[in-house]
């Protein structure tokens, strides 16, 4: 097949069309850079990946070949500089990207969003330049994708609470824990791994690392059997005398609480598109069957009913959408975004999941079976509230800054 490449936009107009929609209020119209990155990340959403999707997720079968075309198209290294092999555009074209991929399959959207915020941005982040060359570039292509080890089995909102331990023998660094729930695990080349360099310092005690994968001392668990995003990997990552380079630490000793919550913000404006992706479907599909199925005489999409449930998931959709382009946008401009960050993920997930709700309703009988989409919508769309913070974390995000910005 042919893929359109992306990155044949050029980064500088990309700059210009950004800078013409500074204001909050333009962004109801996305400049024509992304528009036509959003209509080409659709047409092969439309084209290679609705097709497949059910397939994918009955098979739990990993979309190998569908990673890599998306590498050619510059989509699994969107914010990298191109000197680095990246397509080096802006978060904005990265929440558009994650909201296409995953309209056509959730699956392909994690992997999607976890090689691109949680492993590949805290490693350009933080990151030396030998570091983002070795362990960033390779991993641009699609050839090779990297996920990011925070949670254990004992701790996933409590992060800081890590009992992962890292201690330096002579030029080493030897890491012992078991990290849970590892988004592709199962097919990454590396992971960015957080461990305790000094319990007693608690959270200012744990330290980033990146470890390649295979490698001596790592193993993985049982792959789990999920509700959902089933065509993505989630394991253990087991850790059991894992020895490698001081030079795998990402970032200064102690600084990996902080790394983790920073791309953990920036992390939530992926989980946010995708979900926002499966709320959109949950919708077409919706719409499209109250054209096609007739009750009583009528099409469904004539009952008032109907009609009420379709408005109020366009209402979701819409105003949860443009959350997410406020984080993005709050982040291009460099300028905090925790908050908006968490009320996008907050917003977009709670919208998938009443939406994808909403659907099967308007699909009756069969919203309920796999011949139609609608029912795999509704399992993809209950994890968008579990991770990268549950929806509580959010709450507790937003409601954190908001009372600072109440401080008398
Ligand atoms: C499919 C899948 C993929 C994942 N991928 C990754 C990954 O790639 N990397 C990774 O590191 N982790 C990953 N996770 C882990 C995920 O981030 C955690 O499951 C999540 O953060 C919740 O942690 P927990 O499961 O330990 O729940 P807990 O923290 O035990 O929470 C249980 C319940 O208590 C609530 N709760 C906890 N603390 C508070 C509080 N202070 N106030 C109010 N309510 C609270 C929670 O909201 C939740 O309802 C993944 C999980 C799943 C299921």
């Amino acid at each position: 097949m042919d893929v359109m490449p992306v990155c044949v936009l050029p980064h500088s107009a990309l700059g210009l069309c950004l800078s013409g929609c500074r204001r909050l209020s333009q962004l109801a119209e996305l400049p024509d850079t992304h528009q036509i990155l959003r209509q080409t990340c659709r047409d092969y959403a439309e084209r290679e990946l609705i097709p497949i999707a059910s397939k994918l997720d009955q098979s739990h079968t990993y979309p190998a070949k569908q990673i890599q075309e998306l590498g050619a198209m510059g989509v699994m290294a969107i914010e990298v500089p191109e000197e680095l092999g990246g397509a080096g555009m802006d978060y904005l074209a990265y929440s558009l990207v994650m909201e296409e991929i995953s309209r056509g399959c959730a699956s392909t959207g994690v992997v999607v969003s976890v090689n691109n915020s949680l492993y590949i941005g805290p490693i350009l982040k933080f990151g030396t330049e030998e570091q983002k060359r070795q362990w960033i570039t390779p991993f641009t292509t699609g050839d090779k994708v990297g996920c990011f080890a925070l949670s254990e089995p004992g701790n996933g909102s409590d992060a800081g609470a890590a009992s992962t331990t890292a201690h330096q023998d002579g030029d080493q660094w030897v890491l012992n824990g078991t990290k849970a729930w590892i988004t592709n695990s199962w097919d990454a080349s590396a992971t960015v791994v957080f461990a305790t360099t000094d319990k007693s310092l608690k959270h200012k005690g744990i330290s980033a690392f990146v470890i390649p994968m295979p490698h001596p001392g790592l193993s993985l668990g049982k792959k789990e059997d999920k509700l959902g995003i089933r065509a993505s990997s989630t394991a253990n990552i087991i850790l059991e005398d894992c020895r490698i380079p001081l030079d795998n630490m990402l970032g200064p000793r102690g600084a990996g609480f902080k790394i983790a919550m920073q791309t953990l913000d920036s992390g939530r404006i992926g989980i946010a598109s995708q979900a926002l992706g499966i709320a959109q479907a949950s919708l077409d599909c919706a719409a499209d069957y109250a054209h096609k199925r007739s009750a009583f005489g009528a099409p469904i999409g004539k009952l008032q009913a109907v009609q009420f449930k379709l408005a109020d998931m366009a209402v979701a959709i819409e105003s949860a959408r443009l959350l997410t382009w406020k984080a993005s946008f709050l982040r291009d401009a460099q300028k905090p975004f925790t908050k908006e960050a968490a009320m996008a993920k907050l917003a977009a997930s709670e919208a998938a999941t009443f939406c994808s709700h909403q659907a099967i309703q308007v699909l009756g009988g069969m919203g309920y079976v796999t011949d139609m989409p609608a029912e795999r919508h509704y399992r993809d769309a209950r994890i968008t509230e579990i991770y990268e913070g549950t929806s509580e974390i959010q709450r507790l995000v937003i409601a954190g800054q908001l009372l600072k910005e109440y401080q008398p």
